[in-house]
């Protein structure tokens, strides 16, 4: 028996009153839950603002010498509307001109982005009938901007451990002299993961607008089957691929505490959603429990004969990346050639300088850099020892007429990955999804 469940509610979940409403029939259906950190009220409808996005426009805005007021009073406008809708007590409207005021005195995009979750919190509060406790005061941040868990997690627990309930804004903390830091985009599951562990809870429920983690990217694969148990390896490796719906660095938290983890959709409260646990069985139905990726990577192809007897060769290749501030996400190689996949936005910056260096490093004899790759993973603890696997999938790809460009097998072989030009990235994807699971 669980009984304490800390939750989470993504942006669509926050988006207007009529999601508030849902949320707190969640959160009423079991007494358990007794903790919730809320997102920034997302998007309501295709093509609709997330709060955050309008944030970070309000600092551009500000940092060009523009006007944000009007992006501002769009902002303020959605919690107003749903402050009126519900009808709270609660008056938002000093909270709101606050923010207004400090989003041009302290020109942080940080404390900026950071008052969607802030306000949001605020009215969550003041509609559960809930204390509200500012991530501020209890998610601490090092002078370096890396996340202090063990210090947050003694000051979280202190702080909420004598609370029967508790609001969390999620996404972001404060540095030791007070200021604002988020963590990176979609940090609201990180916030989340961070809470279940300072109370003890013994389930981390993360409700979102998807029937749990799906076995491929929704928008890409029509109707992807939902994954029902998924590792906290295979998740990790599916979220840094790309997935967004759980933030790749929340499963710390919730890891090293043991407490599992489940996907659930808002708008479906009755399904199971998705488990994340430490380990499990392989599947017996299938060797592939997701796939995921991403575009805009470039692939640098260095070549030059004997390399491999060359000593030192790839250290010096890195160190022109390094020098550069680079680092780099795949490292495939044969015995004349070296390739180092970087992510485009990486290397933009000093693609001129990072040649030359290697040039001037190692006198390859020849150097090219291409931009315009996609990455696509497939994942699953059950393809360990799975005869077959890498020949169905390319045979997939090559009846798709996808050709693969770079391929790497992570040492856990728990992952295929595989580059490919980006016009064919969707192509590639539904080829390998068909072969494992519709076949
Ligand atoms: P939230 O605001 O609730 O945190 P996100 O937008 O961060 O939600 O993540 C959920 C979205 O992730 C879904 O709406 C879906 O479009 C997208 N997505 C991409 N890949 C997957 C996947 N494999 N499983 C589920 N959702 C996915
Ligand atoms: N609101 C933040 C974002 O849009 C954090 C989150 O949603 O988790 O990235
Ligand atoms: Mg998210």
């Amino acid at each position: 028996m669980r009984n304490l469940i800390a939750t989470k509610f993504g942006g669509t979940s926050m988006a207007d009153a009529g999601q508030f409403r849902r949320v707190k029939n969640i959160l009423l259906a079991d007494p358990r839950r007794r903790f919730v950190v809320p997102s920034a009220p997302g998007r309501r409808f295709e093509g609709d603002a997330k709060v955050t996005d309008l944030l970070y426009e309000c600092h551009r805005k500000l940092m060009l010498g523009e006007s944000y007021e009007d992006t501002f009073a769009r902002i303020a406008e959605r919690y107003l509307s749903i402050a009126r809708e519900l009808e709270l007590d609660y008056d938002i409207r000093p909270e709101l001109e606050e923010v207004r005021r400090n989003i041009a005195l302290l020109k942080s995009p940080d404390y900026t982005a950071s008052r969607g979750e802030y306000l949001c919190g605020r009215l969550l509060a003041a509609y559960l009938g809930w204390e509200f406790v500012d991530a501020a005061e209890i998610v601490r941040f090092d002078r370096q901007g890396s996340f202090a868990a063990e210090w947050t997690n003694d000051c979280a627990r202190e702080r909420l451990a004598p609370l029967t309930h508790a609001v969390v804004p999620g996404f972001y903390g404060s540095f030791p002299n007070g200021e604002i830091h988020t963590f990176s985009r979609g940090g609201s599951d990180i916030s989340g993961a961070i809470v279940a562990r300072a109370v003890g809870a013994d389930l981390y429920e993360n409700w979102t607008d998807v029937p749990g983690f799906l076995m491929a990217d929704p928008r890409v694969v029509q109707d992807p089957r939902p994954i029902h148990e998924l590792t906290y390896r295979e998740l990790r490796e599916l979220s840094y691929m790309g997935a967004p719906v759980f933030h790749e660095d929340a499963i710390f938290p919730v890891r090293k505490a043991g407490i599992p983890t489940c996907i659930r959709d808002t708008n479906d409260p009755s399904a199971s959603g998705t488990l994340i646990v430490d380990r499990a069985d392989a599947p017996a139905d299938c060797p592939i429990t997701g796939i995921a990726g991403q575009k805009h990577f470039s692939l640098l192809s260095i070549e030059k004969t004997m390399m491999n007897s060359e000593l030192g060769f790839g250290r010096r290749v890195l160190q022109a990346l390094e020098e550069n501030g680079i680092s780099f996400e795949h490292l495939p190689t044969g015995i004349d050639s070296m390739c180092v996949i970087v992510r485009d936005e990486a290397i933009a910056a000093s693609r001129d300088r990072v040649i030359e260096r290697i040039k001037e490093l190692v006198r390859p004899d020849s150097i090219d850099l291409v931009s315009g790759l996609a990455l696509v993973a497939t994942v699953g603890r059950g393809m360990k020892g799975a005869p077959g696997v890498a020949a169905s999938l390319f045979g997939a790809l090559a009846a798709a007429g996808v050709n693969v460009r770079m391929i790497d097998q992570g040492s856990s072989e728990m992952n295929l990955i595989v580059g490919v030009v980006e016009e064919d990235f969707e192509k590639a994807v539904r080829a390998i999804y068909d072969a494992f699971v519709t076949k």
